[in-house]
């Protein structure tokens, strides 16, 4: 047996976990509080299963077709991946060379890293500014340049939201590619859609997913937008069918209700300005979120161990009490907590939890 050194030396990315046990209030993968638009029933009820007998069709135009329309572009413009996670992967390989780097934001989501060491290229980390803002991301290291810029807005995990301007300023002068990773923009005041979509648009993707704001994460599927060369060129290398019928009919469905979608994510919003006071009157340090997470910061406590995090300490006696949250040990993240917005029981059982602890 002979595994490629690059993969034998790779830690792999490791996502949130998901308990067997209904009972759990499961507040650590950022999924949707609330079901997904009821018209899914309907199509999975009368789903014929001769369409699963026979490939799916591998370009997903009706799919495409209706997402250029939600975004005001066309379908040329549009790439459908299973799940973003899938968009990413592929986006490693057709935009970068083997003596390129890839780069993002530090922190930011943590799978970046790990795509670049599976592409076997450098992995060159931005600092943030101050409260976690905008600083202008490092474009060389690790004797490489970067081809390929990770861009999380709303940023995971620190739920903050950088303004269209820089993104727009920092793709102007930049040469390689930018995907502007727009998987929690359905909970934001503003979206960067408008930088994928316009005419003159050379470098800059915007992806979605439809794993949040429209409550499918189960589903597997995320797209992005943007200048046509970049769109075939993923389209190029792409499996033959990587979105299977089921999907592509799922997601049709859940495109006619795209209010529900949009009435789900303000109830979200609603609750998330709820916990965020919350926590703040318990002295906790909240940024202003603008996805469907919190990333909190717990107040010191005389009774924490020296050399113990609060933040962990808090983590585990939430998971002793059945209520699972994220808690990443990088230096920059592990005095925080990143606490998915639930629903307003849920979040009464967390704070309840939280009265408890302290
Ligand atoms: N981007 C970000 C920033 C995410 O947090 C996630 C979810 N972990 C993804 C992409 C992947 O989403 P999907 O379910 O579409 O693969």
């Amino acid at each position: 047996m002979r595994i490629a050194r690059h993969v034998e030396a790779l830690t792999p990315y490791t996502p949130g976990e998901q308990p067997k046990s209904r009972s759990v209030i499961k507040l650590n993968t950022n999924e949707n509080p609330y079901p997904p638009s009821p018209r899914i029933t309907e199509v999975l009820n009368g789903f014929d299963l001769d369409r699963l007998r026979r490939y799916p069709d591998p370009n997903f135009a009706e799919l495409r077709a209706r997402l250029a329309e939600l975004n005001g572009t066309v379908p040329e413009r549009i790439f459908v991946g299973n799940g973003s996670d899938e968009v990413l992967s592929l986006a490693a390989r057709a935009f970068v060379e083997d003596d390129e780097a890839i780069g993002s934001f530090d922190p930011s989501y943590s799978l970046y890293k790990t795509l670049a060491a599976i592409r076997n290229v450098p992995f060159v980390p931005s600092p943030l500014g101050p409260g976690f803002t905008w600083a202008e991301p490092v474009t060389t290291g690790a004797n490489a340049k970067v081809a390929l810029f990770l861009l999380t807005n709303p940023n995971a995990p620190t739920s903050i939201l950088y303004p269209e301007e820089n993104i727009r300023a920092f793709a102007a002068k930049f040469p390689g590619v930018v995907i502007v990773d727009e998987a929690y923009a359905d909970f934001a005041d503003h979206n960067c859609m408008a930088l994928a979509t316009a005419a003159d648009a050379t470098n800059v993707l915007v992806m979605r997913t439809f794993s949040k704001s429209f409550s499918l994460a189960g589903l597997r599927l995320g797209y992005c937008v943007g200048p046509e060369p970049l769109i075939e060129a993923l389209y190029k290398i792409k499996d033959s069918y990587n979105v299977d019928a089921l999907a592509q009919a799922v997601a049709l469905a859940a495109l006619t209700d795209v209010d529900w979608m949009r009435s789900s994510a303000a109830k979200v919003a609603t609750t998330r300005a709820r916990m965020a006071e919350e926590l703040r009157r318990r002295g906790w340090d909240v940024p202003n979120s603008q996805s469907n997470f919190l990333f909190a910061k717990p107040p010191a406590h005389a009774g924490t161990p020296a050399g113990v995090e609060r933040a962990a300490e808090i983590f585990e006696a939430l998971r002793a009490r059945q209520i699972f949250v994220r808690y990443f040990t990088y230096p920059e993240t592990k005095d925080r907590l990143r606490i998915t917005v639930g629903t307003d029981a849920e979040m009464d059982a967390f704070l309840k939890a939280i009265d408890e602890i302290a």
